[in-house]
């Protein structure tokens, strides 16, 4: 097959390499991971021998997030790139695709057991990609991560070992923060209303109904019909907080908690969660437990739960 340079650049890689690269340390393994949450695994898991970027900061939506010519330039450098998969880089799944067979271009949920995944009435034959939400499920990613940074680089294999071990301890404690926290919650509150469908796996982790406005990627519109039939029900089962999501628009959350406000019912903005993508750069909440910490302790907090006043660590900037 003849490969013409549009070709070549449609694939990315060549045209992009003229482009002047980020430096990497010449010492340490190059790791470049979409997300935040990949991002931070990645850096607990490997330590002083790997030096990771994000493509994806606080507030990104990793459902609309396309590459830029900076990132397919650190890309090219790279030692290896880490990806979510299960559709969640939907904008950019055929690009990845086109990249694996490089070989050192891995999808971080590719191990996890399939049956362990829920669907989603939106997507047939596709997984709800939001796996992050469970500590429990995290785990299963943490060990690829841990496997594929031993495969590329052997002489630290014992360095990601011990590193993983104690960062799964860390997501066990989590675990079970979540049960005993979220278990303060008044059975008849546990109902999670956020803006789309993020939040699957944590209900289903927690014994919480959960519903988003919208579907469970962020990319369709919620229809006016949807905000009517969830303001009923927050009437109907007198439901007291909603809640924003940090990378996703709160136009909707704000118009369903009018909505009700409208028909004589008040419903609180419960907080902002990290949905999709952490906190801050250099705050406790801009890691992946710190992320899920927040979460717990403020979805606790709004439903009528006791969670510690800042979170599982003491380490929440802000708490009740
Ligand atoms: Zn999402």
């Amino acid at each position: 097959m003849r490969i013409t340079r549009r070709g070549i650049l449609a694939a990315g890689f060549v045209g992009a390499a003229l482009l002047a690269a980020p430096g990497w340390a010449a010492d340490k393994l190059s790791v470049v991971a979409t997300t935040g949450m990949i991002a931070d695994t990645t850096r607990q898991i490997g330590g002083d021998a790997v030096e990771v970027k994000a493509l994806m900061g606080p507030g990104v939506d990793p459902h609309a997030y396309r590459q830029t010519r900076t990132d397919i330039a650190a890309m090219t450098r790279a030692d290896l790139v880490l990806w979510h998969g299960l559709y969640l880089e939907a904008q950019m799944e055929d690009f990845f695709h086109k990249l694996e067979t490089r070989g050192n271009v891995v999808a971080v949920t590719d191990t996890l057991p399939r049956d362990m995944l829920k669907g989603h009435d939106d997507y047939a034959e596709k997984y709800d990609p939001h796996v992050w939400m469970d500590p429990k499920l995290w785990v299963f990613v943490s060990a690829h991560i841990r496997d594929t940074l031993s495969e590329k680089d052997p002489k630290n294999a014992g360095k990601y070992a011990a590193n993983a071990t104690a960062f799964i301890e860390g997501l066990d404690r989590l675990s079970q923060y979540g049960d005993s926290t979220l278990g303060s919650v008044p059975d008849e509150a546990r109902v999670l209303l956020t803006a789309h469908d993020a939040f699957g796996y944590f209900g289903r982790a927690y014994g919480f109904e959960v519903l988003g406005i919208q579907g469970i990627s962020t990319q369709s519109e919620a229809g006016l019909n949807r905000i009517g039939e969830l303001v009923d029900m927050l009437v109907d089962r007198n439901i007291g907080a909603v809640f924003v999501e940090s990378s996703v628009s709160d136009r909707s959350i704000r118009a369903l908690s009018e909505g009700a406000a409208a028909r004589g019912h008040d419903v609180v903005i419960g907080g902002e969660l990290f949905s999709d993508a952490m906190g801050k750069d250099g705050t406790y909440e801009g890691t992946y437990v710190g992320m899920i910490d927040h979460n717990v302790t403020v979805i606790a907090g709004a439903l009528g739960g006791t969670p510690p006043a800042r979170g599982m660590q003491d380490k929440l900037s802000a708490g009740f």
